[in-house]
């Protein structure tokens, strides 16, 4: 018999996951190793300690082991907001008129306001472990950066954090969020850095991107004694973190023998969907299970549907490691959005992998459908989504659709990675019809291409 499904599916502090689950462990046809962007030779732990923590560099280069050990101080920090609710969004069925099960995997249950504190505080851990002073990074619309200063000020760390400036110029709240944890932002590119000038002159009032930040961060951490870089989202380590999303989601829907068909989650980086898909990408890759994965991303920023598989540097300054992935494009620019976390020229190297093999499906949405999306759901579902969790939102009210066509009774699951209070500026322009979809041409999708490294 079939237990009754709670509107929200609570589990217990015992059931929050003790490990975190690396997808690549299950893979026969790994990523493409991460190259030196010195020698363009394969990256060893000890050049990678250079720039990452020394732990978290071990985690990058580990491709084989499949579960990894949560740190008890980690999963202590994890219990003041997680388990996460996975919800089952029995309203929004009801106004679709979808014979679907829609559920959704809730992130913005924190302050930061989305998923990203999962990854951060691993990474102020492992830096406070090693007995640095502080850590350097970049953030796009902020929730990193908020993220991030939240676990420094946890484990009393220096925290230093390059916004993109759009967003700097867009969201002075998330800043001040920031300093309120005690962090100092810089909006990038700046005149700090000898990367950020380069980019100042070359592109004159440039609205930045989370590319010319990331060589920002890197420069300003290698520069300085005591301090590295951490990163919160593309590498496999950040991945590796947000798979707590995916190990709660799979205890929650097997505890009600809930089977889900359809799992789709928006990418930017792609760590959020990388996290929410791992146990279940697992399953299929063991044949044990059949899903359909869908990653959404932006129509002006469309990395995966119109991108190139290819190494590529991870920063438009070309000093991160090199990566093989799908890409715009270092040097690609997309324009501003609303969307700032889906602003990434690349796409993590593990599912650019998994979506070139076929696992994984990719689609392109554009911004005012997301937005038309996000706002039923806000009216429906009472949650008021962030752009980038909107897209998420689209494809799988997309998907509950089709089912009310065909009438199959799909479980469809997806990402809710967290809250738009803070991005009230872009729900203005949508109520006031002023927002507009910018979609690259041909043409600035192959000069983005042009740029790639030749090898
Ligand atoms: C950063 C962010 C994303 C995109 O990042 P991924 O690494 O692709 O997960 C999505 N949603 C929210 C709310 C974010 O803050």
């Amino acid at each position: 018999m079939k237990k009754e499904i709670p509107y929200k599916i609570y589990l217990s502090e015992n059931e929050l996951p003790y490990t975190w689950c690396n997808l690549r462990a299950f893979m026969q046809n790994k990523p493409a190793p991460l190259l030196s962007p010195k020698t363009m030779q394969p990256i060893t732990v000890e050049e990678l300690s250079e720039v990452f923590c020394e732990e978290l560099a071990k985690q990058e280069l580990d491709d084989t082991t499949p579960y990894i050990d949560i740190p008890t101080e980690v999963r202590d920090f994890y219990k003041m907001y997680r388990p996460a609710p996975l919800i089952r969004a029995y309203c929004l069925e009801k106004k679709l008129g979808t014979p679907a099960h829609i559920y959704y995997k809730f992130e913005g249950n924190n302050t930061s306001g989305s998923h990203k504190l999962n990854s951060a505080i691993a990474q102020a851990y492992y830096a406070k472990q090693q007995g640095l002073k502080g850590v350097t990074t970049e953030t796009g619309a902020g929730q990193w950066g908020t993220a991030l200063s939240m676990a420094c000020s946890y484990f009393g760390l220096d925290c230093n954090v390059f916004m993109v400036k759009c967003s700097y110029e867009q969201k002075p709240f998330r800043r001040e969020v920031m300093r309120t944890y005690g962090a100092n932002v810089t909006p990038s590119p700046s005149m700090t850095t000898e990367v950020g000038k380069k980019i100042n002159a070359e592109f004159p009032g440039t609205n930045g991107s989370l590319g010319c930040a990331i060589s920002e961060a890197v420069e300003a951490a290698s520069t300085r004694e005591g301090y590295r870089y951490v990163l919160g989202s593309v590498l496999n380590q950040v991945l590796l973190h947000q798979s707590v999303i995916g190990m709660e989601t799979k205890t929650a829907l097997d505890k009600y023998g809930v089977k889900a068909d359809i799992i789709i989650g928006c990418a930017g980086g792609g760590s959020n969907l990388g996290g929410l898909i791992a146990p279940f990408m697992a399953e299929k890759l063991q044949g044990k299970a059949d899903y359909r994965f869908i990653a959404v991303e932006p129509s002006s920023c469309p990395t995966l549907t119109r991108g190139k598989y290819a190494y590529d540097y991870c920063d438009t300054g070309k000093i991160c490691p090199l990566s093989k992935m799908y890409t715009l494009g270092s040097g690609f620019i997309p324009a501003a959005s609303h969307a700032g976390g889906l602003r990434y020229h690349g796409m993590t190297s593990t599912l650019s992998e998994l979506y070139d093999q076929g696992l994984m499906e990719a689609r392109s949405v554009k911004q005012t459908d997301v937005f038309e999306a996000a706002e039923y759901f806000a009216r429906i579902e009472g949650i008021l989504p962030a752009p980038e969790s909107s897209h998420a939102i689209r494809v799988a009210m997309d998907e509950a659709i089709k089912c009310r066509e065909t009438g199959e009774k799909k479980v469809i699951v997806f990402g809710l990675t967290g809250t738009g209070y803070f991005d009230m500026m872009s729900y203005e322009k949508f109520h006031d019809g002023k927002m507009t979809d910018y979609i690259p041409t041909d043409g600035e999708i192959e000069k983005g291409l042009a740029g790639l490294p030749n090898l």
